[in-house]
């Protein structure tokens, strides 16, 4: 099968299948060869690797996969796609697609099944409408992973990558960076997928940590916190945090933490470090 990176064999493809982009699932297929090798160099596949590609499309990225990993597993939710990928991946012994919604599959059996509960690695251009849900689904699940490299809204990488006293840092920059090191290895043009999404879009590197960056007595309560601190951003932290509705703390508590950590008590959210809440988690719980 012809190289599905090159413009014109995914129109043929698309033709011959009479295929029709179905908006609601976010589907914008890439059309570039040099971004499809910079995602599959970033994710630095071997053939040892398990890999789970979310979103297949036409199979363009997969075929990349297939000739670098031992086995991929493709989870596409269009069912229309389905004999479009049984014949664009027919040269291929070691890919297996399933038509189910990524959001509801489950990835720690496949680990287990199929990769004797190893951690595997993810590669995808993602359905953007739900960037946010299979990023935290991956990790709050602890499903075993190596690496997610992924394609996403320009915008949320560079929430992903962030640090403290930005615009972009919030709640998803330190969820993130609690389980893994990110790294922005491409910006992509909308002229690179068919058709055009609106949005600029950029290929993110998720390494996981192997050890937490910090140690907290009580994760959830600790991403309650930072939810809480980020939901009215122009807030000091004291208000905040007890206005919040998602925890229930005294303005007083939240002044003793502060003191303690010797932060001021009029100190917005937005300038802690992961390190200060993981304290001040542990502090006011
Ligand atoms: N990988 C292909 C490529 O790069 O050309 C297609 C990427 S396209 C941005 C996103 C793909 O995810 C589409 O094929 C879409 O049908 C699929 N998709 C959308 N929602 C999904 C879900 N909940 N579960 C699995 N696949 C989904």
């Amino acid at each position: 099968m012809a190289n599905l990176g090159i413009p014109q064999n995914t129109i043929d493809v698309l033709n011959k299948y009479k295929f029709t982009f179905q908006k609601r699932f976010g589907q914008n297929f890439l059309i570039d060869t040099h971004v499809l090798d910079k995602i599959i160099d970033a994710s630095e596949i071997t053939k040892d690797d398990l890999v789970l590609e979310i979103g297949p499309g036409i199979g363009t990225m997969t075929q990349y996969l297939c000739e670098r990993a031992r086995k991929v597993v493709a989870v596409e939710i269009d069912k229309a796609l389905i004999p479009v990928l049984s014949d664009t991946l027919s040269a291929y012994d070691n890919v297996t697609v399933v038509n189910e919604d990524i959001l509801k599959y489950d990835i720690r059996a496949l680990v287990e099944n199929e990769n004797e509960g190893k951690p595997i690695k993810v590669v995808a251009n993602l359905p953007y409408y739900i960037t946010t849900p299979i990023i935290m689904g991956l990790f709050e699940e602890g499903v075993p992973l190596k690496s997610i490299t992924v394609m996403v809204q320009k915008e949320v990488a560079d929430r992903m990558q962030t640090g403290p006293g930005t615009k972009d840092y919030g709640a998803l920059s330190l969820a993130v960076q609690y389980y893994a090191k990110p790294l922005i290895v491409a910006n992509v043009p909308p002229n690179c997928f068919m058709p055009r999404p609106a949005v600029g879009s950029a290929v993110i590197k998720l390494s996981l940590h192997e050890e937490k960056p910090v140690s907290v007595k009580d994760e959830a309560f600790m991403f309650k916190i930072i939810k809480s601190s980020f939901m009215q951003r122009r807030k000091t932290l004291k208000n905040g945090l007890s206005n919040s509705g998602i925890i229930s703390v005294s303005k007083e508590k939240v002044d003793l933490a502060l003191k303690e950590m010797g932060l001021n008590e009029s100190v917005r959210g937005e300038t802690l470090t992961l390190e200060q809440f993981a304290k001040l988690s542990d502090l006011l719980g």
